[in-house]
Order: C-alpha cells, then sequence, then structure tokens
C-alpha cells in the first residue's frame, strides 16, 4: 500500500508530458524491443520543468514490453534514483496502427558508455578526466579522481592521481573506481528487488552531469518483490555476458505469480536462487574486459567465454591454460590484478563461478579488500 501511495502522491508533484510535447533528434540506438532518440521539448509547459535545452532528453519507443520497463523505471525513481539514468516520464501511446506503443523519456547522461570508452586505445585513461569538481559542499583545491558513488553515499573516497604516472597503478585506480561505482548501482537495483539481466558494457552510461557511471536499459529487467517478470521464454538475454545458469530462477520456480503471494514469497525465492548473481556474473566479464585489453572486441570476448566453458567456468583452470603463452595484453592484465597481493584477481574470481550461490553479492564485493587499498584517502560524508 505504502508503495502504491508514495507513487500516486508522487505523480501529483511531477510534470506529466504527451507526445506532442517532443522532438525527436540523432537516433541513439535501436533493439529488438525499441528505438531510442535524443530528444527536446518542443514548448516549455511549465517555468517549473528542468528539460528545456536542446537535446537534453532521450526517448525510447517501446513495444508492449515498455509497460515493464517503465514499472522498472518508476521504481528505480523512488527507491535508488542514482543507480540508474534519471527517468522522467513514461506514457502508453496508442498509435493506430501500430498498435500500443509505450514511450520514455530519461534526462539525457552523456555521450558516452563504457562500451563506446572501452573501445578506445585510451582506455581507462579516456575516463575521468580529472577537472576540479565542485561538490556543492566544498570545492576540491586540486584536480583528484573521484570515486563518488553518489553524494547521499555515507562516505566519499578521493584519490589524487595527477601525481600518478601512466602505468599499472593508475589504469587500476581508474578500473577500481569504475568497478566500485558500477557496484554500488547494483547494490541499490539488488536490494531493490530488482535483477537487471542485461548487464554489459553497452548498457552503462557516464554521466557527465554527475561524473559517475550509471545503468540503463531497464528492458529485462525482473521485479522479485512483486513478482514482475515479463520476459518471454523465447527472450534470449545477452549470451556474451550472461551467467551460465541463462534464467535468473531455477526451473522449479513458478512464474511471475500474482503480487500478493509473490511480495510473502520472494524473500525466500530471493535467498534459494540468488538471482541478484545473475548480474554479478555480467559484472565480473566487464571486470574482466576492463583488465584485459585483449578481451574488450566481441569476437574476443566470444573467445574467451568457450575456453572458460572448456575450464568448467574455473577461472584459476584458465589462467593455467593460457598464462605460460599468454600475449603481453594478457600479462599485463594478470599483473593488474595481481597488484597488492592479487586483491583484484581475488574479486574477479569471486564474481565470474560457475555456481550462483558461490558468487559474491554487490554488496559484499563492495566490502572487498580491493576498494579499500592504503593509499586511498577516505572522507567521511556522514550527514
Ligand atoms: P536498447 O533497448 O536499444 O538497448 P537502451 O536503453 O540501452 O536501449 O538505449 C540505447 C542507447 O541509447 C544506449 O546504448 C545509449 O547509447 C543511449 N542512451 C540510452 N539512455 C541514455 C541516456 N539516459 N543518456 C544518454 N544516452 C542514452
Ligand atoms: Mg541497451
Amino acid at each position: 500500500f505504502d508503495m502504491f501511495f508514495l507513487a500516486f502522491v508522487e505523480r501529483l508533484f511531477r510534470p506529466t508530458f504527451k507526445k506532442d510535447d517532443f522532438v525527436l533528434g540523432k537516433k541513439l540506438g535501436e533493439g529488438a524491443f525499441g528505438v531510442v532518440y535524443r530528444a527536446s521539448l518542443t514548448k516549455k509547459p511549465s517555468s517549473k520543468v528542468p528539460y528545456q535545452k536542446e537535446g537534453d532528453l532521450v526517448l525510447k519507443k517501446a513495444t508492449e514490453y515498455g509497460a515493464v520497463e517503465i514499472w522498472m523505471n518508476e521504481r528505480v525513481r523512488r527507491a535508488c534514483s542514482n543507480s540508474c539514468a534519471d527517468f522522467v516520464h513514461g506514457f502508453l501511446e496508442n498509435s493506430s496502427k501500430k498498435g500500443a506503443e509505450y514511450w520514455l523519456i530519461w534526462r539525457y547522461e552523456g555521450e558516452a558508455t563504457l562500451y563506446d570508452l572501452m573501445q578506445s586505445k585510451e582506455f581507462p585513461y579516456n575516463v575521468g578526466t580529472f577537472s576540479q569538481l565542485n561538490l556543492g559542499l566544498f570545492k576540491l583545491p586540486v584536480p583528484v579522481l573521484v570515486i563518488l558513488p553518489n553524494v547521499q553515499v555515507e562516505r566519499m573516497i578521493v584519490k589524487e592521481v595527477q601525481d600518478l604516472p601512466r602505468g599499472l597503478e593508475r589504469e587500476n585506480t581508474i578500473i577500481q573506481t569504475i568497478m566500485r561505482q558500477l557496484l554500488f548501482a547494483l547494490d541499490g537495483l539488488h536490494s531493490t528487488g530488482i535483477v537487471h539481466r542485461d548487464i554489459k558494457p553497452q548498457n552503462i552510461i557516464f554521466s557527465e552531469g554527475s561524473r559517475t557511471f550509471k545503468i540503463i536499459d531497464l528492458g529485462a529487467a525482473a521485479d522479485l518483490r512483486v513478482g514482475i517478470n515479463y520476459i518471454p521464454k523465447e527472450f534470449l538475454l545477452d549470451p556474451r555476458y550472461a551467467a551460465p545458469e541463462q534464467y535468473i530462477m531455477s526451473t522449479q520456480t513458478p512464474s511471475a505469480p500474482s503480487a500478493p503471494v509473490a511480495t510473502a514469497l520472494s524473500p525466500v525465492l530471493w535467498q534459494m536462487n540468488l538471482p541478484d548473481r545473475f548480474d554479478i556474473y555480467s559484472t565480473g566479464l566487464i571486470f574482466l574486459q576492463m583488465a584485459f585489453s585483449g578481451l574488450r572486441s566481441d569476437s574476443a570476448l566470444i573467445q574467451f567465454n568457450r575456453q572458460l566453458k572448456r575450464c568448467d567456468y574455473d577461472l584459476n583452470a584458465w589462467r593455467k591454460s593460457v598464462e605460460p603463452r599468454a600475449s603481453s595484453d594478457l600479462r599485463k592484465g594478470f599483473e593488474l590484478l595481481d597488484l597488492d597481493g592479487g586483491i583484484g584477481w581475488e574479486l574477479l574470481t569471486s564474481m565470474v563461478r560457475y555456481k550462483a550461490g558461490q558468487r559474491i553479492s554487490a554488496k559484499g564485493a563492495l566490502a572487498n579488500p580491493y576498494f579499500d587499498r592504503e593509499g586511498l584517502l577516505v572522507l567521511s560524508l556522514m550527514q
């Protein structure tokens, strides 16, 4: 009841939009279930609306699954708004010819996804330009790389990296930052009861405003607390990043029970099946790709997946099989993960495991020593 009441009150105070309010710009993407455009408001519906600059919105026209994506985005906006791109509004647009079409609007976060950044030879140096950052609370006096999960978090970690020369140490710091932000966003979703199921670099956007990475594309997400899990059976999860279990619940689990039953049951189901660990596996693969430049292309990842399967999903066995004749790319990746007594490698192997139950949770990963290295200056921002 609370949730619906809150949703109702929130809706009263939020601006709402309709089709004619938008003018479409450049196409940003097209998937099986929708098309994404950059967009602007045609006019200024009210002076209170903060979305008035040209192209500062993103609009997705989605098929029938758009209904679920709107639900997920509204839930995220209320429960863990910093995890994902800022959702503005979603509505049903009944265009007579095409049948039901859902329109979803977000704030335009920035031009680069993690995928785009990782395609560059400069990665990870092209992430986090060390500009001066105004947190509203105080100005940081020197250029710093800020590991800023978000301002609401009780803790902020700052590391001065401008003195670090290019090299493993600095790369590792940047990759740590990205991993921390990713896991933080993921922990927000999981604590809310949402499993994303399509975590991949293409669905992680670098928000230029907050200078953090945020998750996008809740089109395949499942909300386990209320049993919303609409993905049709034939829907294929992205095989490049999918954990071996493929489906987040075991086949014995009844599918999408009605809301009241699900609310009573789902914490148990969550415990039994640990569906959140599906996302952890995908996140582990992203970690791997960040550490090993040679595994960043699709073809290399597919080949890696094949090798790992042959090793029964045992990363240590994979390492033994490739390390003796490793290319310099691979060697550099191992070297990076072996820094500080191998805590990076240790974290990676606790994420990429065959059995979901043996994978670390997002919260557990955040508590890993990998994110707590000596030399990181930890400031407390308890409010
Ligand atoms: P799809 O179902 O097509 O994968 P996504 O929601 O992943 O839809 O969006 C497609 C692309 O549009 C993303 O990869 C990203 O490049 C861009 N995009 C989506 N949301 C935003 C946003 N809020 N800000 C900036 N770009 C976005
Ligand atoms: Mg996507």
